[in-house]
């Protein structure tokens, strides 16, 4: 499967990581199963701890771990510039990156607040525009770019809210990527996750019921798992995806294929 990958010793970035749970810890973990040779972000230094235990369970890896608030130019130019400068060339990013204030998911809808539209566009959609560019001097060989998006982009679901908003335009901002770097050889995807227990997803009030409602309606009967995600996130990060960019591709059991 390694040689089917063609990711050994390619340089990923994977953003995102909060502790075991994280969808980005699963990509990696199976980034790192294929040789790739992968690059951190982080953002709170809680988040660092957490890598940082997770990867001294690993013998004979010390990965270039770099902090980057998507909130700040300043700090995404800083975080690529030293990435670049220390690997050379970036050949894959995995954005795994969103956060919306609570009470914009407590609250109903009507009451989102301009301050908390803001912040969530621009930490859950915006930042993938800024990543991109500030990577794209680095990403020589053309590359490809993943993100996590969900079903709440497309379809009202409880308690999403300004979270559904920032995803759609997380996805429209995709399509738009995908067509202006498509020219350099850099493909940019959109993952559309089912729901997984992470520390992000604890901020959805509804999020037990999704879960349940997806084990009872999707075509599989179940939920899907971090490792599932994380499979499809090597295949759309390998050149086995090569003709793919612009899309949102389903890993969710079926379940967005449903009516209600
Ligand atoms: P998670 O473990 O809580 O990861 C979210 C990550 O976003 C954290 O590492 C957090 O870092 C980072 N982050 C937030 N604000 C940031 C900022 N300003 N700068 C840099 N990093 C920032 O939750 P997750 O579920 O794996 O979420 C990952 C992605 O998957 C998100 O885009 C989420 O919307 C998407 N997704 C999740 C599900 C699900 O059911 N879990 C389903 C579909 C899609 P810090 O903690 O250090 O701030």
């Amino acid at each position: 499967m390694d040689n089917l990958l063609q990711l050994k010793d390619k340089n990923i970035v994977v953003m995102g990581v909060a502790n075991d749970r994280s969808i980005a810890w699963g990509i990696a973990k199976a980034l790192i199963s294929v040789g790739a040779n992968v690059i951190f972000t982080y953002r709170k230094e809680r988040s660092l701890m957490k890598l940082e235990k997770q990867l001294a369970k690993y013998e004979n890896l010390q990965p270039l771990v770099v902090q980057c608030d998507v909130n700040s130019d300043e700090s995404i130019q800083q975080a690529f510039k030293e990435i670049g400068e220390k690997v050379g060339t970036i050949h894959g990013i995995v954005h795994s990156v969103a956060f919306a204030h609570a009470e914009d998911l407590k609250n109903r809808f009507i009451e989102t607040s301009r301050d908390g539209y803001a912040f969530a566009q621009d930490t859950s959609a915006y930042s993938l525009i800024a990543v991109a560019n500030a990577a794209r001097p680095y990403m020589t060989d053309g590359g490809s770019i993943i993100t996590m998006t969900y079903l709440g982009a497309e379809r009202v679901l409880e308690g999403y809210n300004v979270m559904g908003v920032a995803k759609a335009a997380l996805e429209a901002s995709v399509r738009y990527l995908a067509s202006d770097v498509g020219g350099d050889g850099i493909r940019v995807n959109a993952i559309s996750a089912g729901a997984i227990k992470t520390l992000a997803a604890k901020g959805v009030p509804s999020f037990n019921k999704i879960l349940n409602k997806m084990e009872e309606t999707a075509p599989l009967k179940r939920n899907v798992t971090p490792e599932e995600v994380a499979n499809m996130s090597l295949v759309m990060l390998s050149p086995l995806s090569s003709g793919v960019t612009g899309e949102v591709i389903y890993v969710d059991g079926g379940y967005h294929i449903m009516g209600v």
